[in-house]
């Protein structure tokens, strides 16, 4: 077996070699179901949906509203060019986070990593209840498992190209004070028990108010699975909630903040505003072990070639930004090389 290994879409590899590491990303995916046209939509706004994204109609697509083809990543010519540049930047891992029906591509993925030399691991599991597939909720928790367990030991159907992490698993709760969705829960106890039995980490794509995470941390804890192998992304959302974050971190789960670097369409306000300030604090006080950094990029225009700020953009801009803030060496070391490792590092199953 492949305890104390990474398993990477090329194989297993020793830990030592995964290098600086982005948790939570996507080289390929499609996430066009969550942007396209509602009822209320205008036949302008169908029209525009469904036009090419250029350069020419970029900054269009900025102000006017979703154009589907944004949300595709599926140009390998532009992958590997990012990534390699990645490569050269000093990344040795990507872990490509995109979940079973979003547009996962194992083979694609295996192509990649073999023209540019970059390890890629990659995921399994089921995002956000919209995208569950339609037969979801005939199948058991244990069938559910089973898929995963086969991916992280034996492939992705016939592909033999083995995912090295579980996730992201979507947990999306939009209102503030809401519980999870069933269709949700039951994902992510199939994922607990993949864990269980896998020793792989997993990785939850975490959307949602304070009850909705205690929900999800209660939920694990029944399961038994070890909480120093879960992660919750998108903790961006909740940066200037520190009160939240530790009561999250005393749980000991890992806290990802993920949404760095990208462009977003709607005038939010910056949610990576409150991170560098977050993770400062959280280090003075004793979390360095438990944070993760990524970009989660998923859409063309978060790339280089469609205006964005590119794969790199973490490597080269933030963490020097953090340093300068005060961030010591050591600690961006252990949040970009030591916590990936000891996540990635596929443990012993506990069953
Ligand atoms: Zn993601």
């Amino acid at each position: 077996m492949t305890y104390g290994k990474a398993m990477t879409v090329l194989g297993a590899i020793a830990p030592e070699d995964l290098g600086i590491t982005l948790m939570h990303e996507h080289v390929y995916s499609d996430i066009r179901r969550l942007f396209e046209p509602k009822g209320e939509a205008t036949p302008e706004d169908i029209a525009w949906w469904g036009q090419k994204l250029t350069l020419e109609n970029l900054h269009v697509a900025r102000e006017a509203g979703p154009i589907a083809d944004n949300y595709v990543l599926d140009d390998e010519v532009v992958a590997i060019e990012e990534l390699k540049e990645l490569k050269v930047r000093g990344g040795g891992t990507l872990v490509d986070l995109t979940p079973i029906g979003v547009g996962r591509d194992p083979l694609a993925l295996r192509r990649v990593a073999e023209a540019t030399g970059l390890n890629i691991v990659m995921g399994t599991g089921w995002y956000r209840e919209m995208y569950h597939p339609s037969d979801f909720s005939q199948r058991s928790i244990e069938e559910l498992a089973d898929e995963m367990i086969r991916d992280l030991t034996v492939g992705v159907a016939d592909t033999k190209v083995r995912a090295g992490i579980i996730g992201e698993i979507g947990i999306h709760v939009n209102d503030p004070d809401g519980g999870v969705p069933t269709g949700e829960i039951k994902c992510l106890r199939a994922a607990a028990t993949a864990a269980r039995s896998s020793g792989a980490a997993v990785s939850i794509h975490m959307f949602g108010g304070r009850r909705a995470r205690l929900q999800v941390i209660d939920i694990l804890k029944e399961e038994g699975i070890d909480l120093s192998r879960v992660v919750l992304c998108h903790s961006d959302l909740i940066a200037d909630d520190t009160d939240l974050l530790i009561e999250q971190l005393e749980q000991g789960v890992y806290v990802e903040f993920d949404l760095l670097g990208r462009v977003e369409a709607v005038p939010v306000p910056s949610r990576s505003a409150a991170v560098p300030d977050a993770i400062l604090k959280l280090s003075a006080i004793g979390w360095t072990e438990k944070l993760l950094l990524s970009q989660d990029f998923c859409m063309k225009w978060h790339l280089k070639h469609w205006g964005g700020v590119g794969r790199s953009w973490l490597l080269t801009r933030f963490l020097p930004y953090l340093s300068s803030i005060g961030v010591t060496g050591e600690q961006l070391e252990t949040i970009m090389v030591k916590n990936p490792r000891t996540l990635l590092t596929l443990a012993k199953p506990l069953v």
